[in-house]
């Protein structure tokens, strides 16, 4: 049987939580499930711990903040997460898509180093499809596009 290509297509039947945990050697205990479930109705959205624990305690769960770190840093160790960092450097996370990690794209500033993460579908789609067409396969899925922030320009110009 060929495999059919359906890569740009958002895939309308993701793994269920439990055999993706068990995929990548975790047991399916609840609040891995629960964290899982948090992330996955959000799509491609990166989220950081406090707004993951106040998602999941709205819809009833009573894990705790450190149960919650604790499934983070297990699923991120177990290659189920893509991490980013927010403005203040937060780490936030997104699940890696089934079909294997996205692409993270961020505008970097040159001098303090702030980042900015970019809505990655956006910029990866046109960019794998560049590389398709050409025979090419994208290897670095990390790309940093340099840039001055707005703070860091205006020290310049006062200095
Ligand atoms: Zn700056």
């Amino acid at each position: 049987m060929t495999p059919t290509r359906t890569a740009a297509l958002p895939d309308l039947h993701p793994p269920d939580p439990a055999s993706r945990l068990r995929q990548a050697g975790l047991r399916a205990t609840a609040p891995r499930l629960t964290v899982i479930q948090a992330l996955q109705e959000l799509d491609s959205d990166f989220l950081g711990a406090d707004e993951i624990f106040r998602r999941i305690s709205r819809s009833g769960s009573r894990i705790g903040i450190g149960a919650v770190y604790r499934v983070l840093a297990d699923l991120e160790s177990a290659g189920l997460l893509e991490r980013s960092w927010d403005p203040e450097r937060r780490a936030r996370f997104r699940l890696v898509p089934p079909d294997g990690p996205g692409m993270l794209a961020s505008l970097v500033c040159r001098r303090c180093g702030k980042r900015i993460p970019l809505n990655n579908d956006a910029i990866a789609e046109p960019l794998s499809r560049l590389a398709t067409e050409n025979g090419l396969s994208i290897a670095n899925e990390h790309i940093e596009i340099i840039v001055a922030c707005h703070s860091c320009r205006k020290e310049v110009k006062e200095t």
